[in-house]
């Protein structure tokens, strides 16, 4: 598991050509399926109760986006939280 936190903002980071949401571009990207919020202790499941959030990790020079499926409530979240990997890469 990996410490990170949502991005706010982000509503103006449009979709990638050829993707229909940021979750379905997290799928293709990991070749995983969204099931569930991939929150640390989070029990949201259902791929409708998803989002595909961006997040950036926490303690890391690593300062690029990454998508992660998160639940409505996970996604609003202002602290810092640990999520299941894999995450996507949000390219430039
Ligand atoms: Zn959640």
């Amino acid at each position: 598991m990996i410490k990170v936190k949502n991005l706010h903002g982000t509503a103006d980071n449009k979709v990638p050509n050829g993707y229909v949401s940021w979750l379905a571009y997290w799928e293709t990207k990991t070749g995983e399926r969204a099931t569930e919020c991939m929150c640390i202790g989070c029990n949201v499941s259902g791929r409708a109760n998803l989002v595909g959030a961006h997040v950036k990790k926490v303690g890391s020079l690593d300062n690029k986006w990454y998508i992660v499926p998160l639940c409505q409530s996970d996604n609003m979240r202002t602290d810092e939280f640990y999520v299941s990997e894999p995450l996507a890469l949000v390219n430039p």
